[in-house]
């Protein structure tokens, strides 16, 4: 027998495509010192105390074992007491699953609903997991582009454009990762028009619902008229309480798919983590502050990166929700992803650029916005730096 690595044989379907520049990135970066990663998606503010007191009882407590499927049951509760009160969804804990992250909750909606060739919409740029889920479920993903002259929000023009007679669903992510946008009830409206006409399901993703600004104001889609019907509603603790490593998060819909999710759910995870379940609960029960304090904190970090932006020239989206700015470079004379690559290694700042996320052109970097300020400082400083050189 030799020793040779073995050459596996992957599915197709696995291939993805844009990854290699993410690698190729981190593994720069690796070999860096003190680079500043404006790149990830995560919180680095701490998970409230509160939570995580309830966190460490819990698991004192015995919560060390699975709980039932769908999720502790005052979980789901909660979950209802909150979808009721600031989403105006009414759902019960029967039509809630709590999963591993809305993470997880992507998958099972996507698996519970593709045939092989049903086609599903999703914006480009866009969460790219959402194109991996429906390729991973035999779908295929079709990319209704938004554009930065509209500043990113999604429109029922371009979602009609795009629907054929294989469209099963339609992708919403509210507010947008990577662009900030946030969908106005108005467009809303016109998509629940659409889905009726075209006997469209919605996956509506509003994890990023409670980090808006300037007074923007996000309409949970299910609240629509005759939209319940229609409409996974997917979100989560992670954004919202900085608590991404606890991996819980929840889907509500109408109990016949609840029945099918549950089953294709408990196969993947079985359930979520029971002692992340509590802790869950506590973030819904307990003091809403925190919320406020972090979504102020990325207000200001916002508030100094745009400045800082403007004064470099360089045009963004506005950025009405979440904690990204999706920035153009194109002025710079770069391609984004060479912009990515010379910035790391010029400045030692790490952005990624938007055809990670699925962008039709390569122009637009995401920048996170999750370092504390004197980092924020540092980075828009080394920044200044390298592209003076560029026009020396
Ligand atoms: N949906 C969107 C739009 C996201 O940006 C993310 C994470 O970045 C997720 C879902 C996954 O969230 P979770 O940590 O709850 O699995």
């Amino acid at each position: 027998m030799s020793a040779h690595t073995p050459r596996y044989r992957l599915a197709d379907r696995v291939v993805h495509k844009n990854e290699s520049i993410r690698t190729h990135m981190l593994s720069l970066a690796a070999g860096l010192q003190g680079v500043i990663a404006l790149g990830r998606g995560d919180p680095d503010l701490p998970t409230p105390a509160h939570i995580i007191k309830a966190g460490q009882e819990a698991l004192e407590a015995g919560a060390t074992h699975y709980t039932p499927p769908q999720g502790l049951p005052e979980l789901r509760k909660a979950i209802c007491a909150k979808l009721h009160r600031e989403n105006e969804l009414a759902y019960t804990p029967e039509e809630v699953i709590v999963t591993t992250g809305a993470q997880e909750g992507i998958y099972v909606a996507l698996l519970a609903l593709l045939n092989p060739g049903d086609e599903v919409l999703v914006t480009s740029p866009g969460y790219t997991s959402y194109h991996q889920a429906v390729e991973l479920a035999g779908g295929v993903a079709v990319p209704v582009p938004i554009y930065q002259k509209d500043n990113f929000a999604l429109t029922a023009e371009a979602v009609r454009a795009k629907i054929t007679p294989r469209t099963r669903i339609l992708c919403l992510i509210n507010p947008s990762n990577p662009t900030g946008s946030v969908t106005p009830r108005t467009e809303l409206e016109k998509l629940a028009q659409l889905a009726i006409e075209h006997d469209l399901m919605v996956i509506s993703d509003e994890i990023y619902e409670r980090i808006v600004f300037d007074g923007h104001m996000v309409t949970s889609f299910a609240s629509l008229p005759g939209m319940k019907e229609r409409t996974i509603t997917l979100n989560g603790f992670s954004k919202a309480y900085a608590m991404t490593g606890w991996r819980v998060g929840y889907m509500a819909a109408p109990r016949e798919l609840i029945a099918v999710m549950s089953e294709i759910h408990h196969g993947l995870t079985i359930c979520a983590p029971a002692m992340s379940q509590h802790a869950a609960l506590a973030a819904l029960a307990g003091p809403q502050q925190c919320v406020e304090e972090h979504r102020q904190v990325f207000s200001e970090r916002r508030a100094f990166f745009r400045r800082f932006l403007d004064k470099l020239g360089l045009t963004y989206g506005e950025p009405q929700g979440a904690f990204y700015l999706y920035t153009n470079v194109s002025a710079l004379g770069m391609r984004a992803s060479e912009f990515c690559l010379w910035l790391l290694q010029e400045a030692r700042v790490m952005v990624f650029p938007g055809t990670l996320f699925g962008d039709h052109n390569d122009d637009f970097v995401r920048i996170s916005l999750l370092q504390p300020m004197p980092k924020l400082h540092e980075a828009a400083d080394r920044m200044t730096q390298a592209i003076a050189k560029l026009a020396g």
